[in-house]
């Protein structure tokens, strides 16, 4: 690193964001405390947000369990889970009464959902929310992946709200020369822009390859494809969308560096990141308070005053882990792995859901394949869009991906093929292999 940056990082942290240097010190000398003194300060910090709601959030004030919760002493976790869990429908019905009475005080600022599970959701979040848990964990993130503070990287990110936010204007300009990172716009690839990207890759030589891990998907097989050579981060963070196996098998073999899975959302921050021991993700206990319940994930930021969520049912699976003990030492392990979005999730000809991820593995190993989307639509069928580079070799094993949907579907289920040259991203710019369009029979 270039000696000269260390004094410009640290006036660029505390100009652009004044808690978060203190927010990331302060999670240094949390994440080696044992399991019960982590479990005491996290608490503490929920109790306090309890305290707020029923004091300032109209929606908590006078509901009997949330009181129930925030006047136990000692404080009960057992009263807190008994509060329902939020889901988005809550929300919208009630917007207003989420806005605690104080908050402009707290310099709001509006945020919303990415809507790749139906229309976006408004959020409010205090100024110091952004800096303590959104930046703070960032550089948190980043450490725990191996890349110091002032190390590059390269972002490869698909999304058009953000990808505005961070490509424009002197504050964005700043904001990525704190994270010394080189910003690229993922929302369309193109093959000329699988190319630049690689020459990006090669030029900067980033410590760091932050990425959606769709975009990580398409660049390895590109990468592979034709025969490129490109520089090996030290290690890559795939994030917002599930790292199924065989892309993070392909992408370390890639790039040969280790794929560290990420998960977050703009609703509450980044919420969990792997080690390179891979036994799990580590939660940030100093700003959530994470929970799997029934499968489901639940949950809440305990640094967001102006709109607090309790107990958010954020519409995404997780895999229970048995302990938070991690070999590398911490004892801040949540989950072991998100399971897929909702919407990833279909229903067979009997109405149970089946893992859009179980739908993906019928397509593991045949290199034929570009891309792909399977799409539900109605019950009894599913059409799969194809971009394909040998279309005799997918006749040759059509059947066999067929018969491999019917024992998942159902046997009457109806496949559908549509060969296509490209398919685009969604809205929200997330590219997203497995749609389910029956979404009012959810659970
Ligand atoms: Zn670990």
């Amino acid at each position: 690193m270039n000696p000269m940056r260390k004094p410009l990082l640290n006036i660029l942290l505390r100009t652009l964001y004044p808690k978060a240097g203190a927010a990331f010190s302060e999670a240094l000398s949390w994440e080696y405390l044992s399991a019960d003194e982590l479990h005491q300060r996290q608490t503490a910090r929920l109790c306090k947000l309890l305290q707020h709601c029923i004091q300032n959030v109209p929606y908590y004030r006078n509901y009997p369990v949330v009181n129930e919760a925030a006047l136990s002493r000692p404080f009960s976790l057992e009263t807190f889970r008994a509060i329902p869990p939020l889901t988005k429908d809550i929300i919208r019905s009630n917007y207003d009464a989420f806005v605690s009475d104080d908050a402009q005080k707290r310099r709001p600022y509006r945020n919303t959902s990415g809507g790749s599970s139906g229309r976006p959701l408004v959020f409010l979040q205090d100024r110091a929310h952004y800096e303590t848990n959104v930046v703070a964990n960032k550089l948190y993130s980043n450490y725990l992946a191996g890349k110091a503070l002032g190390q590059n990287e390269v972002a490869l990110w698909g999304s058009d709200i953000d990808i505005r936010k961070n490509s424009e204007g002197v504050s964005n300009s700043l904001r990525n020369l704190f994270y010394n990172r080189v910003f690229i716009n993922c929302f369309e690839l193109t093959n000329d822009k699988l190319y630049d990207i690689c020459r990006a890759i090669n030029r900067h030589r980033p410590t760091l390859i932050w990425s959606y891990v769709e975009v990580l998907d398409v660049l390895s097989r590109f990468i592979t494809t034709h025969g490129i050579e490109v520089q090996s981060p030290r290690v890559i963070i795939s994030t917002a969308g599930t790292l199924h196996k065989h892309i993070r098998a392909r992408t370390q073999a890639v790039f040969g560096c280790p794929v560290l899975n990420q998960y977050g959302s703009r609703e509450v921050g980044t919420v969990a990141i792997e080690c390179e021991r891979h036994e799990g993700l580590h939660t940030f206990p100093w700003t959530h308070y994470v929970e799997v319940v029934d499968g489901r994930l639940l949950l809440t930021a305990l640094t967001n005053y102006s709109m607090p969520l309790l107990r958010y049912d954020i519409g995404d699976f997780a895999q229970p882990i048995s302990s938070p003990q991690c070999s590398c030492g911490r004892n801040t392990l949540g989950f072991r792995s998100i399971e897929g979005r909702t919407i990833e999730f279909f229903r067979n000809e009997n109405g149970d859901l089946v893992s859009g991820q179980a739908l993906v593995h019928a397509l593991y190993f045949r290199d034929f394949i570009e891309k792909f989307q399977i799409v539900q639509e109605e019950y009894g069928a599913l059409r799969v869009r194809l971009v394909t580079r040998d279309i005799h070799k997918f006749e040759s094993q059509r059947i066999d991906i067929e018969s491999k949907f019917r024992e998942l579907m159902g046997c009457a289920v109806a496949v559908e093929w549509d060969i296509v040259d490209d398919i685009p991203a969604s809205g929200s710019g997330k590219f997203l292999y497995t749609r389910c369009k029956i979404r009012d029979r959810f659970v």
